[in-house]
């Protein structure tokens, strides 16, 4: 791992900078680079604008780790409004959650009677999806998406290419048929846990997409989501998706908001299902400093701003 990228994961979890970088104004102008705004208004008409440009759009409210209970349930029903405002807006919008957002700090079941709340509100057509965390979150994220998959169907989770379990994990979860949105993964792992090389890293992903593009084929993973910036994974998977006859509907690659727009349009101009996750709230310091890591060349936006101010 590059040391600028070591440091910026350990600034990620720094509580004295998070409570520090809200008050300037240079860090929040450049933090709209990657988010329309702190209010769920803000990323619904982000969601709005997206749609006409035939791009779908899934939700996330900023923040993690909540330790208490009531907190936890607050963000539950926050989430339940969201579902609530993208039905009456007829948004086809779906939502992403973090588990350490609804409890699994406190306990599973917490965590696990929020999130149902929220299955059970949610459009069976659409698929509900679940972050995935740091390492030591797998095993207990893996177990609750178990029980609500054998529930709900539109349960989806996001898996990471970086770590070494991935494949085992993915094979494991077939015989439920799941959603899986597959990413390189945010955190900062050890050696142990997770491949630590670009090149690793980026040939994992491409040997576990074409098992899930091949797993769609056949129906034992009801939906795949490969959430990636990478040009050149981008191009590898559509070019695998095209070799094998699979049609351009069913490769579906999500980004982040704000970042490779173009390469957005392009996708859902080709035919490709193209969407952008969009993040809100005030919470946005780690996600933000996350965001930095996985590029450290934005620091040279911060920069900019800085000098601008
Ligand atoms: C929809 C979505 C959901 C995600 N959910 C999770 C999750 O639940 N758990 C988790 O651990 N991770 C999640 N991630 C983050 C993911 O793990 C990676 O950290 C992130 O996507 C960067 O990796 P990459 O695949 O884009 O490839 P990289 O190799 O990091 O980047 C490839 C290229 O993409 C561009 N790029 C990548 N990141 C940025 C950036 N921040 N700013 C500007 N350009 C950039 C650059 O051109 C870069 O050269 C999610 C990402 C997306 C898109």
């Amino acid at each position: 791992m590059g040391a600028i990228r070591a440091v910026l994961l350990a600034a990620s979890q720094n509580r004295w900078l998070r409570e520090r970088a809200s008050r300037y104004r240079f860090v929040r102008k450049s933090v709209a680079r990657f988010m329309p705004g702190e209010l769920l208004d803000d990323a619904i008409s982000a969601a709005q604008d997206l749609k006409t440009k035939n791009i779908e759009s899934v939700l996330t409210h900023l923040g993690e780790n909540v330790s208490d209970r009531r907190e936890a349930e607050r963000v539950s029903t926050h989430y339940l409004q969201v579902l609530e405002k993208l039905h009456t807006e007829n948004l086809a919008t779906e939502i992403s959650i973090k588990l350490t957002q609804l409890g699994l700090d406190l306990s599973p079941e917490t965590c696990e009677q929020n999130l149902r709340r929220l299955f059970l509100k949610e459009s069976p057509a659409k698929t509900l999806w679940i972050d995935m965390e740091a390492s030591g979150y797998v095993d207990n994220t893996l177990a609750i998406y178990r029980k609500i998959l054998a529930d709900f169907p539109n349960a989806g989770i996001c898996l990471q290419a970086y770590l070494y379990r991935t494949k085992a994990d993915v094979e494991s979860l077939l015989s439920m048929k799941p959603c899986i949105r597959l990413v390189k993964g945010a955190y900062s792992e050890s050696p142990v846990a997770a491949f630590r090389t670009k090149r690793e890293i980026d040939a994992n992903y491409f040997a576990l997409a074409q098992s899930l593009l091949r797993g769609q084929t056949t129906g034992v993973v009801r939906r795949v989501a490969f959430a990636t910036h990478d040009p050149k994974l981008i191009r590898q998977i559509t070019e695998f998706a095209s070799a094998q006859g699979i049609s351009r509907k069913q490769v579906e690659v999500q980004m982040l908001y704000g970042i490779q727009r173009t390469e957005q349009v392009r996708l859902a101009g080709g035919g490709w299902r193209s969407g952008v996750l969009i993040a809100y709230g005030s919470y946005w310091y780690p996600w933000f400093v996350r965001r930095l890591a996985e590029r450290p060349a934005n620091l040279s936006l911060l920069l900019r701003n800085l000098v601008s101010d």
